[in-house]
């Protein structure tokens, strides 16, 4: 087991190495209602293939596999992202597959996480994980654009939600150790991709069949913030976190 601090050496020495995660700021930047754009998305496609992340004013959400980057708004279509556009917080990575794992299930998501652990070459571990399953029943969020200053549970209010049954797809995300706040989500975070962008969103939960799951582990976090550093040796409050676990897990109505 190893702390966050530890995966952050590359960004301290300035340097890409070709297996690392790259994320565009922080998780706390977002609970401070900073949602201003600090990189553009064809900077963050050099960067990987593959991850997830949001836009300015937090219009929609991004995932991306493969190279193809969507952007989904709130009817929950995703388009090909414009490479001007920008992303205040984003985590993508090259994905190579380290681990496979087949599941015929039925099972639900947390069951699915829970193997995943399991298969860790490390306890609590920093990987990229790709879930593509049949989803027997799944639910999903999509941010409205929000004015500046809104706070993050505010904008989650509006978010639109959608419950959906019977579609083949794959989830794209990360599974950062569990004293990553509050530079990033502990735990998984996932984005969802239906048939080459028709749908997605950022995934609340679902209950899965056929799944085949592959984890790209690694031991690097490049961390694009000037505060990132600041940020996690600060921690976070009890409040800010329960904050951050009605924001990235809850429906919200
Ligand atoms: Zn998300």
């Amino acid at each position: 087991m190893k702390p966050l601090v530890h995966h952050l050496h590359d960004y301290l020495k300035g340097r890409c190495t070709p297996d690392e995660v790259f994320q565009v700021e922080t998780i706390g930047r977002l609970l401070d209602a900073d949602y201003s754009g600090a990189m553009t998305y064809g900077e963050i496609m050099r960067h990987g293939d593959f991850g997830l992340g949001t836009f300015s004013g937090l219009d929609g959400e991004m995932a991306a596999v493969d190279g193809k980057f969507y952007r989904f708004g709130p009817d929950g279509t995703g388009k090909p992202v414009d490479p001007a556009s920008q992303a205040p917080f984003a985590v993508v990575k090259h994905f190579n597959t380290d681990i496979t794992i087949k599941l015929d299930g039925p099972c639900d998501l947390e069951t699915v996480q829970a193997t995943i652990d399991q298969n860790l070459p490390e306890r609590d571990a920093l990987c990229a994980v790709k879930i593509s399953a049949c989803f027997e029943d799944l639910q999903f969020r999509v941010m409205r654009r929000q004015s500046d200053g809104t706070d993050l549970d505010t904008a989650s209010q509006s978010q639109a939600e959608f419950h959906e049954k019977g579609l083949d797809g794959v989830l794209v995300g990360f599974r950062f150790p569990g004293d990553s706040a509050p530079v990033g989500v502990p735990g998984y975070h996932l984005h969802l991709i239906i048939e080459d962008g028709r749908l997605g969103g950022h995934c609340h939960g679902a209950v899965l069949r056929d799944i085949t799951i592959e984890i790209d582990d690694t031991d690097h976090l490049h961390l694009a913030a000037d505060d990132g550093m600041t940020r996690l040796t600060a921690g976070m409050s009890a409040d800010d976190r329960a904050r951050l676990d009605r924001v990235e897990r809850e429906r919200r109505t």
